[in-house]
């Protein structure tokens, strides 16, 4: 078992949106190992076949009504987590309609299926990009929610839609607005496969480990921090999915909306990630500098007081975990 876990509630259907992606595939493992029964819905756009191990997969999207309404009249579900979103910030500057159809109507309709099918619980990835700008760090869920892309405001809105329906239809929800995800599975079983792949942590892994890889690249070093670079939470993917059973049993106990940081409160800059990878990596990549990458806060950092003090959560895995599991992965796949 990846993540000790809790003991949790009892064995039910989890329709799992997104389930083929990097997070909700990790999901789909944990929530096998606790008993539960994932069913994956997602219309493999960015997922993939191969990552949908542990229950059904429906292919299909969230703004197919038809085949929505279908899955909760096939499956008997209990609880609904959904990862089934667009999530660049710099695709979401350039095709903002892609956005807010994928992740603002998508999530209606799929509050509109849970609510004809009477599904009353809830578990949404939402983002700390709803934040824009930090104001202060590190960022409670009390800061002001001023997203500065489509991206983030695809998220808000899509929260702004799930507290309505709370509020309307006797929903219970939990959006948890994760930092940086990283690593891999901690068994090697699944892993971060985008294409094209965007993120800081298997952007510097593939250029250490594939054969004629170009340097990885640092977007900006004249940050107002101690070296320059930007600095982020970075939060292991099985973290962020032992953070779900925990909201499923929270909700189970508590009605209503409710919002979670999940990040470990511990900031790492872009260039302290680069040397912990050198450290795990042979000394390996390369990197070169580049300007700053439009968009980028200089820091983000998770208050996660109130996932702990609510939830019981507690993150286990270091950022060397993350970028061991992480790596892991990659090799194998460049060995496969
Ligand atoms: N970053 C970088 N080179 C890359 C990818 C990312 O320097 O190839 C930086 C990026 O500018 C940010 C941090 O790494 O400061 C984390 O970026 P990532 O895309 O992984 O996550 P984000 O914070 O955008 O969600």
């Amino acid at each position: 078992m990846a993540v000790p876990l809790r003991a949790s509630s009892p064995a039910s259907t989890v329709l799992v949106c997104g389930g083929a992606g990097y997070i909700g595939a990790h999901m789909c493992k944990q929530l096998a190992e606790a008993g539960h029964t994932p069913v994956t819905f997602d219309n493999l756009s960015t997922g993939h076949r191969w990552a949908v191990k542990w229950g059904p997969l429906v292919e299909g999207d969230l703004l197919d009504e038809m085949k929505l309404a279908d899955v909760f009249a096939e499956y008997r579900i209990a609880t609904v987590m959904h990862f089934a979103a667009r999530s660049l910030v710099g695709e979401s500057v350039v095709q903002p309609g892609l956005y807010f159809r994928n992740n603002v109507t998508g999530t209606l309709n799929l509050l509109e299926a849970m609510r004809a099918a009477n599904v009353r619980s809830l578990i949404f990835s939402s983002t700390a990009a709803v934040y824009g700008i930090p104001e202060y760090t590190p960022l409670d869920e009390l800061h002001p929610t001023r997203p500065i892309n489509p991206y983030g405001w695809s998220k808000l809105m899509a929260e702004q839609l799930i507290a309505e329906y709370a509020q309307a239809h006797g929903l219970r929800a939990a959006c948890l607005r994760y930092f940086n995800a990283v690593g891999a599975d901690s068994e090697g079983e699944i892993g971060e496969a985008h294409e094209p792949e965007t993120h800081l942590v298997p952007n510097i892994i593939k250029a250490a480990l594939e054969p004629d890889a170009e340097p990885v690249t640092i977007f900006g070093n004249d940050y107002d921090t101690p070296d320059g670079t930007c600095i982020r939470d970075y939060v292991h993917v099985e973290d962020l999915c032992a953070a779900h059973l925990l909201a499923m049993e929270y909700l189970a106990r508590h009605e209503g909306g409710h919002a979670f940081n999940l990040g470990t409160g511990s900031g790492s800059s872009v260039g302290e990630v680069l040397a912990a990878c050198r450290a795990l990596l042979g000394g390996k990549p390369q990197a070169t500098i580049s300007s700053r990458r439009p968009g980028d806060p200089v820091r983000l950092v998770a208050s996660a007081e109130k996932a702990r003090s609510e939830l019981g959560w507690a993150p286990r895995h270091t950022l060397a975990d993350a970028i061991k599991h992480a790596s892991a992965w990659h090799r194998a796949q460049i060995e496969y």
